[in-house]
């Protein structure tokens, strides 16, 4: 069995060694994307893995079923950048992978924290030696009240980790969840905007949840609020969030993703002339901290989109199945 992986970033390398031994395949790791000019480089290959920067188009499916690859795996858990639905007519077998919430929930709980002792200013100034405390105090997390909205994988979790903290927690998801309950409140939406200190996302990216968080939620959020996105930067409306931060109504907010992400995160554009305005112009806020949606990036979660993806395609040709079929 052969494989040929797309957007094989360094720190994948060792994990695609160690599954190519234990599938018995042959995996040919290339560090660029899938596009139509480089397609024929597939021949010979029985499946292929891709990131999310590789968009499999119905025309690039139609080209992989033509040049006898059977099926595409993609190492991330979101698939909105491939035509599922023309896969699926022309028999071209697609699966997905997954891996443990932890990772982005121990690092919305590391946003939070930084937010409300603002870290990133004390960071500022210890980079010039200025060790004042001045405008530097924060606030702590007993006598606040966090908002969670979805709470999915990732929502469910957070909440387990800040039930440690002695925080209020209240809770919003249109599917309610016993092990939830345990640690969080279920509230209706207008409660939860209007009544939390902290409010972070945990929502899938949807018609119904783009720009979830537009100028009119926020305008009936409390005076202050601290705003967390480990989700999907679309969720949040920039424009409204910028407008927020200058007026003074958010208080704080952090963003692992944000709207005009593609082709800029993940990548070293150190020399480059960025035009997405709104990335540079909230940068520079003293209280908005951006990181460059790595939130998933672990040792644990790399591991295992490199195994699922792996696994997957050897699955698919043995057995015409696989756990994370799509
Ligand atoms: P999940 O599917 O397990 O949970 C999503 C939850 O959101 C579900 O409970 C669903 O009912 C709820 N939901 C959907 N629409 C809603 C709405 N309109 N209002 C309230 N709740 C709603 O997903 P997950 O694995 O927990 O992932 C959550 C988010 O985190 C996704 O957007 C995912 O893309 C993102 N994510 C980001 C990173 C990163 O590195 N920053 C990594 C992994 C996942």
């Amino acid at each position: 069995m052969k494989i040929l992986a797309f957007e094989v970033r360094d720190d994948e390398k060792e994990y695609f060694e160690k599954y190519a031994a234990k599938y018995q395949c042959e995996i040919t790791c290339v560090p660029f994307s899938l596009t139509l000019d480089n397609l024929l480089l597939v021949q010979g290959y029985d499946g292929i893995s891709i990131l999310g920067w590789s968009s499999i188009t119905a025309e690039i499916e139609d080209g992989l079923k033509k040049l006898g690859v059977t099926c595409c795996t993609t190492r991330t858990v979101g698939y909105n950048h491939i035509d599922v639905t023309h896969a699926h007519k022309i028999g071209l077998k697609i699966a997905n992978s997954n891996y443990p919430p932890t990772g982005v929930a121990d690092y919305t709980v590391m946003l939070i924290l930084m937010s409300l002792r603002h870290y990133k200013q004390a960071m500022w100034r210890g980079h010039v030696n200025d060790y004042s405390l001045k405008g530097l105090q924060g606030r702590e997390l007993n006598e606040l009240t966090v908002g969670i909205i979805g709470t999915g994988k990732i929502g469910q979790c957070v909440i387990k980790n800040l039930s440690g903290f002695g925080c209020k927690i209240l809770a919003y998801d249109m599917y309610e969840n016993d092990e939830v309950k345990k640690y969080a409140e279920y509230t209706d939406l207008d409660s939860l905007i209007s009544s939390c200190d902290v409010i972070s996302l945990h929502t899938p990216l949807l018609d119904s949840t783009y720009h979830f968080i537009n100028n009119e939620r926020i305008q009936r959020m409390k005076d202050g609020v601290v705003l967390i996105n480990c989700a999907r930067g679309e969720l949040m409306d920039v424009d409204a969030l910028i407008q927020g931060i200058e007026s003074r109504k958010i208080g704080a907010l952090a963003l692992d993703v944000i709207e005009g992400e593609d082709g800029i995160y993940h990548e070293d554009k150190r020399t480059d002339i960025i035009s997405n305005q709104s990335i540079a112009y909230l940068r520079q806020f003293p209280n908005v901290i951006m990181t460059q949606h790595m939130a998933f990036y672990t040792n644990i979660a790399v591991e295992s989109m490199v195994k699922c993806s792996v696994e997957a395609i050897h699955d698919l040709i043995n057995k015409g199945t696989c756990a994370t079929s799509i």
